[in-house]
């Protein structure tokens, strides 16, 4: 039986398929047309209670192959490191680390939902040692600053250690050369699994209802999807999926991510249509896939935003400006440094009445011009002077994968993160956000003060 490492050494192309932990196990075929499958077990996708991906592992034969989602929503890094663990004590060894789309039930309020970062779960896995690490990657970006955002998490994401990529689901292949041509300018060697689903009208009209986050589906490709089915055509979304496939193997990619296709029959049928187009060239694939989304223009994947891009104010640049010329100063000099740590070491800030105060004087005085929720561990200076803590995620190493035209996944906001990549083109700070891994913040740290803790550290 072959293992995922392997197969990523021998360069063999691969369909990792995707199954649900909800539902009952299903028989695992080795091989699809020929190609060599392994199982993923994907994390609280269709609800927040959800079996975890360790214990549902456990119902299917130890000789096959596993990768185990883990998502950081609703998560602190000490969840991270027992999840490792378990996954370790079971000899499970493969993982693909999504920060994860919003948790159903949410909270905003006083016990607010925390997200462990993809980019924080990566480091631990790799302190850690042992692990297979796969990252996700969301190309299908169509703002300038959104898609900038993604990339620099990128650079982030390899830099922190991925030894793989799983895109998300998407049919846009100028995207997916994109990605492929980003690879190969930075010399990044990680093998990319692409994200394959047979779309057919019923899923296409859900993802677009349901809003599901970062999945474009555009209304050329519904209409396509409606005509077919009015026509009949009902083995077009597998035709497609397979054509998808054998596209991303001519393009040399690692393999696909295989979702919603589970169910043997399912994948027998698929089969069918990848052996059809064995034979056939990347030139007369593409043309075929064009001819079956009815292909004229090229835009046909992208979505049609009824609204302009923000760009940087004079207001923003110089917000910028102060706030850093500030850091410089109070916080990151010599001579601020040895006053902080004199001041904060003497005995007053041990009374408990004297901290809370602390604490408040930091919130009060940061609040209303950075949005600062007293996180305890101040990332300002390295957010351009935006919060972690205004995105509702609390991220800091840069956006999830569900912004939709530089909206937030939440819908109530610009993503921050697409604010932060345009202030970095604007002020020349755009390595900051490729290279700086941003370490997360334990839950313990949270309600204390960073001031004192920046001196005292
Ligand atoms: S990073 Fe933390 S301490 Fe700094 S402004 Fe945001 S919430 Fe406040």
């Amino acid at each position: 039986m072959h293992t995922f490492s392997s197969l990523l050494q021998k360069q063999q192309f691969s369909i990792l398929i995707e199954h649900l932990t909800h539902l009952a196990p299903q028989p695992i075929m080795p091989y699809l047309a020929g190609y060599p499958c392994v199982m993923t077990l994907a994390d609280r996708v269709h609800s927040d209670d959800d079996p975890a991906p360790v214990a549902s592992a456990q119902h299917y034969p130890s000789e096959i192959e596993k990768i185990l989602h883990f998502s950081g929503k609703d998560r602190d890094i000490k969840d991270f490191q027992n999840f490792l663990q378990q996954a370790q004590a079971e000899g499970l060894k493969n993982v693909l680390l999504l920060t994860g789309d919003k948790l159903k039930s949410h909270c905003f309020e006083e016990h607010r939902t925390r997200y462990l970062e993809s980019v924080n779960a990566v480091m631990a896995a790799k302190a850690h040692g042992g692990f297979c690490i796969g990252v996700a990657f969301n190309p299908f970006k169509y703002r300038a600053a959104e898609k900038q955002a993604q990339y620099f998490k990128l650079h982030k994401k390899m830099k922190a250690g991925a030894d793989y990529i799983i895109t998300q689901l998407g049919y846009d292949l100028n995207a997916l050369h994109e990605l492929k041509d980003f690879m190969q300018q930075h010399d990044d060697h990680q093998p990319i699994f692409v994200c394959v689903m047979p779309l057919t009208l019923a899923r296409a009209q859900f993802m677009r209802r349901a809003k599901v986050a970062g999945i474009v589906i555009t209304d050329h490709m519904l209409a396509v999807l409606e005509q077919e089915k009015q026509q009949g055509l009902v083995d077009y979304a597998e035709r497609r999926a397979a054509l998808q496939i054998r596209i991303c193997q001519h393009l040399g990619f690692a393999g696909v991510h295989l979702s919603a296709c589970h169910q043997i029959a399912a994948q027998q049928r698929l089969e069918t249509y990848i052996n059809e187009y064995q034979a056939l060239s990347l030139a007369k694939c593409e043309a075929l896939w064009q001819q079956l989304w009815q292909i004229n223009t090229g835009h046909e994947f992208i979505p049609d935003y009824a609204y302009s891009e923000n760009q940087v104010t004079r207001k923003d640049y110089l917000k910028y400006q102060q706030l850093h010329l500030m850091h410089e100063t109070v916080f990151a000099s010599k001579i601020a440094k040895g006053v902080g740590r004199t001041l904060f070491k003497a005995p007053i800030w041990q009374n408990k009445v004297v901290a809370r105060g602390l604490v408040q004087a930091e919130h009060v005085s940061k609040h209303s011009v950075v949005g600062c929720e007293s996180c305890g561990q101040c990332r300002l200076a390295e957010t351009l002077y935006i919060c972690p803590e205004t995105c509702p995620k609390g991220l800091a190493n840069g956006p999830c994968g569900g912004t939709h035209g530089d909206l937030c996944e939440f819908g109530d906001r610009e993503c921050i993160h697409s604010v932060k990549a345009r202030l970095a083109q604007a002020v020349g700070q755009t390595d900051q956000l490729k290279q700086q891994l941003i370490p997360t913040v334990p839950i313990e740290v949270r309600g204390s003060s960073s001031w004192k803790n920046w001196y005292l550290t």
